[in-house]
């Protein structure tokens, strides 16, 4: 289907992956790849095509500086292949030092889709198992359940305060017959994204999902954002007397349009008060700061996002050259500042404190994404939880699993003759996917070699299915020994699934 909505509690489908670049904004994750250190194969091979923000977190991976993972699970029902996607790349980040988080969105299944609480422990405990299964390090990451969290509780209710039943509205169709428990749990959501930061320092998070959970992180985006105006280290101020002139350096790093307005809010207006008296006050004012915004934006400086400035209208550009480089060299803003422009800290510490009226003080860096493309259901069309014979659950039989595969679709041609005279259609292949997207592993040369030997018609389908329905066999055989395994490792956590 060629229109996209992206609806988190839809049935996901999306048509038409490159309208999510022209109508969401969502990036190409192509256009980064070079950047990430390692890429998982699931990058290479296309599968995650998309993301927001994302080379926050491999840059910061490549510089061996600390970053964050975290996905959430809806426990609706098994755990199934696809997933797995979502485990791998939760896991690929884990073992690439990344501090990784694995949640169970229960308060979201009850409220959004009715789940029981006795339902949703029975499911919850199958993602946790397989998620322990595939690789996740529970003594290094960390598992928990919304409903439990006492502290991510708080912190919703503090992104709740920022939110607006407007966006609600907006974002995600919400009206009058919403229940309020839903609106709850997308806070809730919001609350996830940012914990990692919460429980530690600040720092550059991933949320590997699917497309359909985007609006979930732009909202995220923009209330982490809301949660920064006015930080401690971001906030600054001072101003000094010459002999007959005074000259003010005030810098408010704020995330908020609305302050982004100028002298009008009366945030500004505090500010503003220290340059009153001087010859063409603020607007003389604006133009420094015009300038300067420019300046800090052409030295990589953006993610800062200066919102309120009142720059020394006579700073050098030499002033500016060193406030760049320090500020590069990872000082914080303040010291930056104080440096740059040889201030009196004593009156800029002053001034700092003056302007932070309320600041809320988290800090919070705006989270980022990556998005993997759906996996086709076996029969076509969309993978469904609903639909057994779509999709093979990770719980499956794993005789059922190699019936599934044989009896999957695929994009062979009518005829063995005509299959080997034009080759298949990979590409339309719900097999050649359970390949790329699973059987192959980290193999690339045997995904390639699967690929041109069925669109160059030297691989016929009754094989292939054969091979990839073996396959499958022995992955779910391996992986249900591994979560019977994974058992102790769950017992052990202090995860509470008996509510
Ligand atoms: Fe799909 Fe394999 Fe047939 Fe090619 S040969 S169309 S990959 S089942």
């Amino acid at each position: 289907d060629g229109g996209v909505a992206l609806d988190p509690w839809g049935s996901a489908t999306v048509g038409d992956y490159r309208n999510l670049f022209e109508e969401f904004g969502i990036e190409e994750f192509d256009e980064i790849i070079d950047r990430v250190p390692d890429p998982h194969y699931l990058m290479r091979r296309g599968v995650i095509f998309g993301h927001r923000g994302y080379d926050a977190v491999a840059d910061a991976m490549r510089e061996g500086e600390d970053v964050a993972a975290l996905s959430g699970f809806m426990p609706t029902g098994d755990p199934h292949i696809g997933h797995k996607l979502v485990f791998d790349e939760l896991i690929w980040h884990q073992e690439h030092g990344a501090d990784t988080y694995g949640l169970i969105a229960d308060l979201e299944a009850h409220s959004a889709r009715g789940m029981t609480w006795a339902e949703i422990d029975e499911h919850a405990r199958d993602y946790l198992l397989s998620l322990l299964a595939l690789g996740f390090d529970a003594e290094e990451g960390t598992l928990y359940r919304q409903s439990t969290n006492r502290e991510l509780q708080d912190l919703a209710f503090e992104l709740g305060a920022k939110a607006r039943f407007a966006e609600f509205e907006g974002i995600y169709g919400f009206g009058g017959g919403t229940s309020v428990s839903h609106m709850q749990s997308v806070v809730t959501q919001m609350a996830d994204i940012l914990y990692p930061q919460l429980v530690d320092e600040p720092k550059p998070t991933v949320i590997p999902v699917g497309p359909d959970q985007d609006p979930h992180v732009r909202f995220s985006r923009d209330i982490a954002a809301r949660m920064r105006y006015f930080k401690v280290t971001d906030a600054f101020a001072s101003f000094e007397l010459d002999d007959d002139e005074r000259r003010v350096v005030a810098v408010a790093y704020d995330d908020r349009e609305e302050y982004a307005a100028d002298a009008d809010t009366p945030r500004c207006e505090e500010a503003a008060e220290y340059i009153r008296g001087d010859p063409g006050g603020l607007d003389a004012a604006a133009d420094v700061i015009d300038s300067t915004i420019e300046k800090l934006e052409n030295a990589g400086m953006e993610p800062l996002r200066p919102r309120v400035r009142f720059f020394d209208r006579n700073a050098t550009d030499e002033a500016f050259e060193a406030l760049i480089e320090a500020v590069d060299g990872e000082k914080r803003v303040f010291e930056a500042h104080v440096d740059a422009f040889d201030l009196d800290r004593t009156a800029a510490e002053e001034l700092a404190r003056e302007i932070e009226v309320d600041h809320d003080g988290f800090g919070f860096v705006a989270p980022s994404s990556i998005y993997h493309r759906f996996m086709t259901g076996l029969t076509g069309g969309k993978m469904s939880s609903s639909v057994p014979a779509s999709h093979i659950s990770l719980l499956d039989d794993p005789e059922d699993g190699y019936d599934k595969v044989m009896a999957a679709t695929t994009g062979g041609r009518d005829t063995a003759e005509e299959q080997r005279e034009l080759g298949g259609r990979a590409d339309e292949c719900p097999v050649y996917e359970l390949y790329a997207y699973l059987l192959a592993g980290d193999d690339d040369d045997f995904a390639e070699l699967v690929y041109d030997e069925c669109v160059g018609g030297e691989r016929l389908c009754g094989d292939c299915k054969e091979q990839a329905a073996g396959l499958m066999r022995e992955f779910l055989a391996e992986h249900q020994e591994k979560r019977e395994e994974a058992e102790e490792v769950l017992a052990d956590l202090d995860i509470d699934l008996d509510v």
